[in-house]
């Protein structure tokens, strides 16, 4: 037998404690919603009760996809044991999706939408770094080296979450006005290099078709966020990030005597300074951030000679389209420019990494409210959008898209401890109890203002 950790032993202590006092809160919810009794309602009270009931499974889904962590594209034990559970439930599967991918079909027993339900299942190339008794200990190989991997962003979370979700509506499909499609996505963190993969790929070989989904939400668990909170953001929520390549071309020649050449290190150096002008002149930034980051700078290779070419790399993030077409004609005016009253030349390439997520306005006012019900409406805040990417945007692109997030902060550790992507990330597991009303809510709720459209 393991010793538990004292940790190990603390957060047992707090998901015991914590069980007991949000039994009783959710206990005045159904008392609340069963005054009315609809039909709606009535499952709602089930959901609770089934929730309850399903939590140590999810919490050991959990713990043994943690301890069993998978890089993007390579979700193969976690894809395995996804589609099991699903089939077990009577529930229409296919996998191979997107190459790991495992999508799920229910059909609820009355007429209805289609409402998606997306869980990522990815971890990353990160050393787990705490006295969990299920921290991950494995290494895979990674650029050409062993790697330690860790589900340092939650996605096994959202993946046993999604698991209970799956196994508490196939409980009542009977009662349900339309279909659920359950969709485990590979490779949210970005595919390795050279492969395709995450939700464009999804998209690409046809996860929103067939039958065609009507709505889809997500949820991220957050490690900064208090337990038994929510929070999101209507419009666009993550930026869209752009990469670039600057190539500057000069002309070789001796470092003694530099006007017998065309310096561009020099050149380079003035774009660098000036690209950080655009943001501060021409974006409005009233409106929205916006982040223009040179993150390498290449050139030369002895300290007497000034060469030929320097080469900058770097990330535009943005949260509006308008402002985007602007930085991104601004940086070409700007490259060029700068390179030409130097008697350089200077090439820009600027490619498309990943989309910005936007949750669509209606969909959103719809939902929040949803939200506020199950946790309260003090529990429920509306947060800044943030410059870093999620690839749910490419689900939302298409399809009216509703993404929030979880609280799950330990209640024992500050949030800049417990950062995601970083050794120390950590989530509470009395979370995942309100991670899986949430979803359960949402889409019975929808479900059912929305019956017999189709
Ligand atoms: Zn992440
Ligand atoms: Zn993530």
């Amino acid at each position: 037998m393991p010793r538990l950790s004292f940790i190990a032993s603390a957060f047992i202590h707090f998901i015991f404690v914590f069980c007991l006092i949000n039994t009783s809160i959710s206990g005045q919810v159904i008392a609340a919603k069963n005054k009315k009794n609809t039909a709606t309602d009535l499952l709602l009270g089930k959901v609770d009760e089934l929730s309850d009931k399903l939590m140590p499974k999810v919490i050991a889904w959990r713990e043994d996809i943690h301890q069993h962590p998978e890089l993007s594209n390579r979700e193969f034990r976690t894809a395995g044991i996804v589609a099991n559970h699903l089939r077990t439930l009577g529930i229409e599967v296919k996998t191979g999706v997107a190459k790991t991918g495992v999508v799920g079909i229910l059909k609820g027993g009355r007429p209805g939408p289609v409402v998606a339900l997306r869980a990522d299942m990815d971890a990353l190339p990160v050393y787990e770094n705490n006295n969990l008794i299920f921290r991950s200990i494995d290494s895979t190989m990674y650029n050409g080296n062993m790697t330690p991997v860790m589900h340092a962003c939650g996605h096994d979370s959202h993946v046993a979450m999604l698991m209970g979700v799956a196994e508490i509506l196939a409980y009542m499909k009977n009662e349900l006005a339309g279909t659920i499609k359950f969709i485990f996505q590979p490779a949210e963190e970005g595919p390795p290099g050279g492969e395709e993969g995450g939700a464009k790929f999804m998209v690409k070989e046809g996860v929103l078709d067939d039958p065609k989904v009507d709505v889809i939400f997500g949820q991220h668990i957050e490690s900064g966020g208090t337990i038994g909170t929510f929070s999101y953001r209507s419009g666009s929520v993550a930026a869209e990030n752009d990469i670039f390549k600057i190539t500057v071309h000069g002309k070789q020649s001796h470092g003694a005597a530099p006007w017998s050449g065309v310096d561009p290190i020099v050149t380079a150096s003035q774009i660098v300074m000036a690209l950080q002008t655009i943001i501060s002149r021409n974006s409005q930034l009233t409106k929205n951030a916006a982040v223009i980051t040179v993150g390498s700078f290449h050139s030369g290779n002895r300290e007497n000679i000034i060469p030929g070419e320097a080469v900058l790399t770097g990330t535009i993030r943005t949260l509006d389209t308008v402002m985007r077409n602007t930085i991104h004609q601004r940086m070409r005016e700007v490259v060029t420019g700068i390179a030409a009253s130097a008697n350089a030349t200077a090439d820009i390439n600027i490619s498309m990494e990943d989309a910005m997520l936007v949750n669509d306005p209606a969909l959103t006012e719809e939902m929040a409210p949803i939200l506020k019900l199950l946790a309260g409406d003090s529990n429920v805040h509306v947060v800044q959008a943030g410059m870093g990417a999620e690839d749910f945007a490419y689900f939302a692109q298409k399809v009216p898209g509703f993404f929030f997030q979880t609280g799950a902060l330990p209640p024992d550790k500050k949030p800049s401890e417990v950062l995601h992507h970083t050794p120390g990330f950590m989530i509470d597991e009395s979370s995942f109890r309100t991670g899986v009303r949430a979803l359960c809510y949402l889409t019975i709720n929808y479900l059912d203002k929305h019956a017999g459209r189709r």
